[in-house]
């Protein structure tokens, strides 16, 4: 199949990654912003094929593993509330709030609903006029059009009962505050591809301009994420930093410019909490005041304890890539995608559920030889 099986060609994947050792000289760590990079990386063994040069740490790249705790209540909270039918991507179910997750409000009788659009989410609403139905909205730059086309076209039905929780967020001003906490020090980021295909690669212009760290938007076949890291190491290596796209068949530099009118058509820019990180300003996406009738947290206040973490959970420092996901203590132990103990091993873009799925055997293995 031409796009997927050229990115895939053994022959491909050594030559690019022959061409990485010869001209890999000096340490090289590479953050892989996006969920989606990660599994890939895990799954293909890539991280096994790299010269022992170059190292590759997971960012805060899978919106459900970012989502504050307090988000997740509050999610909650509206879930339980009177009238209320909280319509979700499957992936939120299982992610553990404060003292629940949304599926085991869901036991108990709160009416939560997955969904696999966000046009699913508006058809409930009108076929349940006497429900608030509220559409959990998680995500980043590409999943926050089709949230905004959702209200538009509830705007458009004129319904009154369709609403929206939004914690999305917006990529590039996270990667900014990763540098700026200055725990970690990194030398390029492979970045998101399904973001830029709708951002462009403009966003990211500034890190390399302002914070002089080389950006690559690249694909997730195994091909592109070699070619990707390999034109980050040419540019550390060459002592630059640009912004390049390895992804020419599905990012432009100016993105996806009706995507990006429909966003910026009913969402603003506003500040947003990022587990692990915190409160990033200008990170998140709010309604615009023209759309605050769908807005529930106008339209619906709730009583909400003060967000808990779980002890010895490691999901804020594996997101801010300061611990490799195995570095947590919990990590295969009292941790394991069956009985997920944070985000990062329930959402299937999570590093610990990546690393845990793909990598994991043998990480633990090591860990038991070495303790011996
Ligand atoms: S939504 Fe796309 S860009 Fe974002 S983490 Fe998932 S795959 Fe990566
Ligand atoms: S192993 Fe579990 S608790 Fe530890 S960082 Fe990963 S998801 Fe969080």
């Amino acid at each position: 199949m031409r796009y997927i099986d050229e990115y895939r060609q053994p022959d491909s994947i050594k030559g690019l990654v022959a061409m990485i050792k010869e001209i890999s000289t000096k340490p090289a760590r590479i953050m892989e912003v996006c969920g989606t990079h990660t599994v890939s990386i895990s799954k293909n063994g890539l991280r096994q094929l790299l010269p022992k040069t170059v190292s590759l740490i997971s960012g805060p790249g899978c919106p459900v593993c970012v989502t504050a705790t307090g988000d997740i209540d509050r999610a909650i909270a509206f879930a339980e509330s009177e009238g209320v039918i909280l319509a979700t991507f499957g992936d939120m179910m299982k992610v553990p709030g404060s003292f629940k997750s949304l599926g085991e409000a869901a036991a108990k009788g709160a009416d939560v609903r997955v969904v696999y659009s966000t046009l699913d989410a508006v058809k409930l609403a009108e076929n349940n006029p006497k429900n608030k139905v509220i559409f959990y909205g998680v995500g980043f730059e590409t999943t926050a059009p089709t949230v905004a086309l959702s209200i538009l076209e509830a705007k458009q039905r004129g319904l009154k009962n369709y609403f929206i929780y939004s914690v999305h967020k917006v990529v590039p001003p996270a990667m900014a505050a990763l540098l700026s906490l200055g725990e970690i020090k990194l030398d390029g980021f492979l970045c998101p591809g399904h973001v830029s295909a709708i951002i462009g690669s403009r966003p990211y212009e500034f890190i390399a301009t302002e914070h002089k760290i080389p950006c690559v938007i690249a694909g997730f076949e195994p091909a592109d994420i070699l070619m990707g890291i390999y034109m980050l190491i040419k540019q550390i290596e060459a002592g630059e930093s640009k912004v390049e796209i390895d992804y020419g068949r599905g990012v432009k530099r100016e993105g996806n410019e009706r995507a990006r009118e429909i966003m910026d058509e009913v969402f603003e820019v506003a500040s947003a909490n990022w587990r692990g990180i915190g409160v990033i300003d200008g990170s998140g996406l709010a309604l615009r005041e023209e759309f605050g009738r769908f807005d529930i947290t106008k339209a619906l206040s709730v009583d909400l304890p003060e967000a808990r973490e779980v002890k010895g959970c490691g999901c804020g420092e594996v997101l801010r890539g300061v611990k490799l996901p195995f570095e947590c203590k919990l990590f295969g132990k009292a941790c394991r995608p069956e009985r997920p103990v944070g985000p990062c091993m329930v959402s299937s873009e999570g590093s610990c559920a990546a690393y845990y799925r793909y990598e994991g055997e043998a990480i633990l293995k090591e860990g038991e030889d070495d303790s011996r």
